[in-house]
């Protein structure tokens, strides 16, 4: 996607990896349906003061209007595209399909997927190993761990959680802040309780008719989840495109945007399961749907003042807010890719040769499924309760994989050579913006100061992992 300086696209990516694809869809369908409405069943109330809640003490009040007083024509409209569920080739092939990025080939699968995503500025977050729903914190933690370990994402870049099937309780809030998690991403919002993100201290605004709403969580971010009310007011929640007919979908998403848009601004949310947006022998083209999907991005980005964030950058900007005329100038908003020149196993084609870490992944085999990774193959396949079996490669020995630390980023990280290539803030970063045409006002400007400014489609992924682990046993 082509992009002018005032839009940004980021996406964020969680993947799942599920099980078959027949129960991919059955799990899709049912994280996609529609939501209750009505935030306050049962006569309670949401107190909060943002007197002595403040972003300063990691404390953010629920509101419908933009952080810091902002005026909504100097807030930005950040829209975040989140794709949930397992990270297989061919969806991958959609997901950047929607990002309109081509992408050469797709000949890895699994970890190097993941790690490949990761690598091209989108976030990966966290949904599981099995893809249950009310999930124990093993669920929880084995994932990170596997995305650790797998596909050499730093453990604190990991910070965001979806619930399989929205099934979350006051337990599965309480696990994320104990583990380290920054936000939490899986309340819905109808347009009356349409928030912005807001933690926890004074309990859970969203969502109060599954009895969660007194939890107190301090510091725990929500990202409520936006939904789009369908012809009938029903909110749809993920893959609206489900909903309808491409132009009523179309209709129904525009109209929700602009009560965003045109009112306070809160962030616009598109959640896709990318398995419906995949073509399969004997299952209807899904291209009409795909189609409409990306001409209603489009027809949003080109919009002024529109930034496509993944979930890390919204949170950073809401901790501190700044006018949409200043978004520019944040580093955490900048695309950049390192510069290196020579292949290392970090997810990118170093050299420019095409390729992305040839001949340089490891082939993990066990039984029917294999999985590709820049790191060790674990010796026995992965379970919930061992999700990182030991290897069989003794540390020091030839072949052997060494593990990202914490101090190093994943596109920095040569894991044969047990080196971080960056180590200081000099590193050499190259510009992957590209300048976005567009006929709004906004993007008049675009050509003459892109260079500048760094935009990109990015996007966050929730990953539940275990699904695909079955598929392996
Ligand atoms: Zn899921």
């Amino acid at each position: 996607m082509r992009i002018s300086p005032h839009h940004l696209f980021t996406t964020e990516i969680t993947f799942t990896l599920i099980l078959f694809l027949l129960k991919d869809t059955v799990i899709a369908q049912q994280e996609g349906a529609s939501v209750s409405s009505g935030s306050n069943v049962g006569g309670k109330s949401y107190n909060c003061d943002p007197n002595t809640c403040q972003v300063s003490k990691d404390c953010l009040c629920a509101s419908k209007n933009p952080p810091n007083n902002l005026l909504p024509q100097d807030t930005p409209q950040f829209v975040t595209i989140t794709f949930d569920d397992s990270v297989q080739p061919t969806l991958i092939e959609t997901a950047y399909d929607l990002l309109n990025v081509t992408f050469a080939s797709m000949q890895y699968t699994d970890f190097s997927l993941v790690q490949e995503w990761y690598s091209a500025g989108h976030e990966v977050a966290d949904h599981t190993f099995t893809h249950v729903g009310n999930p124990s914190e093993s669920e929880i933690t084995s994932c990170r761990t596997m995305l650790n370990s797998y596909s050499g994402i730093p453990n604190g870049k990991i910070q965001g959680f979806r619930a399989p099937f929205l099934n979350f309780t006051s337990s599965t809030l309480n696990s994320l802040k104990k583990l380290g998690f920054t936000y939490d991403s899986s309340a819905s919002a109808i347009p009356d309780d349409a928030y912005w993100p807001y933690t926890l201290d004074h309990g859970m605004a969203n969502n109060c008719w599954s009895g969660i709403c007194d939890i107190q969580i301090p510091g725990l971010w929500e990202i409520p989840m936006y939904a789009v009310p369908d012809a009938t007011g029903i909110p749809q929640l993920m893959d609206v495109y489900m909903a309808g007919s491409p132009e009523d979908v179309s209709k129904w998403s525009t109209a929700a945007f602009d009560n965003h848009y045109n009112g306070g601004r809160q962030p616009f949310g598109i959640y896709i399961h990318p398995t419906h947006l995949t073509a399969y022998p004997g299952l209807p083209d899904p291209k009409p749907k795909l189609d409409g999907l990306i001409s209603f991005i489009k027809s949003i980005a080109s919009k002024q003042d529109v930034w496509f964030v993944t979930n890390q950058q919204l949170l950073q900007w809401m901790k501190n807010p700044v006018k949409v005329s200043e978004l520019k100038d944040q580093d955490y908003l900048k695309c950049q890719q390192p510069v290196i020149n020579k292949e290392i196993c970090n997810g990118l084609d170093d050299n420019g040769n095409g390729q992305i870490d040839e001949e340089l992944t490891n082939n993990c085999n066990f039984g029917a499924t294999t999985f590709k990774t820049c790191f060790n193959c674990p010796g026995t396949a992965p379970t919930l309760d061992n999700p990182t079996p030991a290897s069989s490669v003794q540390n020091g020995t030839a072949g052997y994989r060494y593990p990202i630390p914490d101090n190093c980023d994943t596109q920095w990280w040569d894991p044969v050579q047990n080196t971080c290539l960056c180590t200081s803030s000099d590193c050499q970063y190259k510009d992957t913006a590209l300048p976005f045409s567009t006929t709004g006002s906004g993007g008049k400007d675009g050509s003459e100061s892109s260079a500048s400014v760094s935009s990109i489609a990015q996007s966050t992924a929730y990953i539940a992992l275990a699904t695909s682990m079955y598929a392996w046993l």
